[in-house]
């Protein structure tokens, strides 16, 4: 850095104002702390926080860290679940949390956003709209719309009934590490074909830009009709998805599961009567009621076809809203009362059997740590396998908190390479960088390397991602 830390903060004060520039102790090691079980370390730890207002206060950020070759995070929420909310290397984080314009234009079929609004005030700002934000991850109070549209996440949504996010977005504006402003994509409702910004910066992970705003679709939200159904294994909830797809079936919109255990710590939790085995939730969508009911009725009768121990369409909203938040509850209950280690399996459909049973059973015999727990839940229709190591203490030393966390990593990540996924949701870089090459081979992430040293040439944007440090 070619800066001392005083002239840094007098600098950063000069864009943002007093009140938006902060290098005080507490306020560095909130933003060097993310949800990963690990300990902040000294090179995590931020030089500064900014919450610029506008894309011009993110321009001169950047053109100032770039001739200063000082490394800038983009910081969300810090929500990620595969480490790409912490810091790497002692930083600038440049907390996106002030720019949360919304304009809505029906009469365009869009809206724009700034990067720093949740998710969830975003949606409740749409409904009046009758719009569907198509975004739904767990963390949805926190979590803001430019975290998700950097790491293109649809989370609970299978991605064969709604596809990514990035496909509703048509344009962006943007800021290069290098300071200029780009906008990109498009005005029109017809997204353009061929070789267009948009589709490679949605998803960059914050590696190439900062995203400034983003323009996307109005979509006419849907209506819904909801099926629960209890199953003796969760095994047999896999037979029912890989059917689904090999039958051609229209898929949910949301295709949840809870294993054996997580069911019974979720419905415990609401306050329902623990299922005797695992638990498949689904949400079918319509334009119209009747033609949601209808696709309920025959989506219940293909699950029959497995032979559940019960299986029911839930008109009750109240009922409903208790059986799918236990899923929630499942991962509060594994999350809040000891150390967690999350992985996501990805395989070709018809090896998702093939694929869980060898999950379960890496994450049960773990060199790193003995006597640990597996959980499983999430987004099964995707095809989504969420298994989780879960030691019920938070008191075991950090070194080996990483080893677990590197061992489930790479483990459950042969298991993407051997059965053809790759992880569809939390993001490809931090933790998970070392997978590209594992997949792809050399050639691709050295070819991502070029790319990063074309859009980034001091590479100062979330350095240490691209490189999987932790
Ligand atoms: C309880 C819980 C449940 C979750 N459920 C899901 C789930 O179901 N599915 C799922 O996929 N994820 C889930 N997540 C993970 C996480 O919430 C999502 O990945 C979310 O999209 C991240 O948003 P964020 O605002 O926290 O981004 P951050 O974690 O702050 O950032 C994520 C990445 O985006 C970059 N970034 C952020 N804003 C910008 C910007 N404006 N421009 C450029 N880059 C930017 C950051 O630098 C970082 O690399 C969950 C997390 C929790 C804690």
């Amino acid at each position: 850095m070619d800066v001392g830390l005083k002239q840094l903060t007098r600098d950063l004060v000069n864009i943002v104002g007093q009140d938006n520039a902060f290098s005080d102790r507490p306020t560095a090691l909130a933003y060097a702390k993310d949800t990963m079980p690990w300990d902040v370390e000294p090179h995590h730890m931020p030089y500064a926080v900014v919450r610029p207002a506008d894309s011009r206060e993110v321009s001169a950020i950047l053109t100032y860290a770039s001739a200063k070759k000082i490394p800038v995070h983009t910081h969300g929420s810090g929500t990620s679940l595969v480490g790409l909310g912490r810091p790497k290397t002692n930083a600038i984080v440049l907390d996106t949390a002030r720019m949360q314009d919304l304009k809505i234009f029906p009469e365009r079929g869009y809206f724009e956003v700034g990067p720093g609004m949740h998710i969830g005030n975003l949606r409740k700002a749409l409904a009046p709209h009758n719009a569907l934000l198509p975004i739904f991850p767990g963390s949805e109070p926190i979590a803001t719309i430019g975290g998700s549209v950097s790491v293109n996440t649809s989370a609970h949504a299978v991605d064969a009934s709604l596809c990514k996010p990035g496909d509703y977005v048509l344009g962006m504006e943007v800021v290069l590490a290098t300071g200029e402003i780009l906008q990109t994509g498009t005005q029109s409702t017809r997204k353009p074909a061929g070789i267009e910004a948009t589709k490679f910066l949605v998803g960059s992970e914050g590696l190439l830009c900062v995203i400034t705003r983003i323009r996307m679709r109005l979509i006419p939200k849907p209506h819904m009709a909801n099926i629960v159904a209890y199953f003796n294994s969760t095994e047999e909830i896999l037979d029912t998805v890989m059917a689904m797809y090999r039958e051609g079936m229209h898929t949910p919109l949301f295709f949840e599961y809870l294993d054996e255990k997580s069911s019974k710590v979720g419905f415990e939790a609401v306050g329902l009567e623990a299922p005797p085995g695992a638990v498949a939730m689904m949400s079918m969508h319509s334009a119209t009621e009747v033609g949601c009911r209808e696709k309920a009725r025959i989506f219940l009768e293909f699950v029959k076809k497995a032979n559940p121990i019960e299986a029911r369409i839930v008109s009750d909203a109240a009922e409903w809203d208790k059986i799918w938040s236990s899923r929630a509850e499942a991962g509060n209950y594994v999350y809040r009362l000891g150390s967690t280690f999350g992985s996501e399996i990805t395989p070709r459909v018809d090896k998702l059997k093939l694929a869980f049973r060898e999950a379960k059973e890496l994450i049960l015999n773990l060199d790193s740590f003995k006597g640990n727990e597996f959980y499983s839940f999430g987004h099964i229709g995707a095809p989504t396998i969420h298994g989780y190591a879960f030691i019920p203490t938070k008191d075991i030393s950090n070194e080996v908190k990483k080893a677990v966390t590197l061992e489930v990593r790479e483990k459950t990540e042969a298991l993407n390479v051997k059965y053809g996924g790759c992880g569809g949701e939390w993001g490809l870089t931090a933790q998970r960088a070392g997978f590209l090459e594992k997949k792809y081979g050399p050639v691709y992430t050295q070819t991502l390397i070029r790319l990063k040293k074309t859009f980034d040439p001091e590479n100062i944007l979330n350095r240490g991602n691209l490189e999987g440090w932790l």
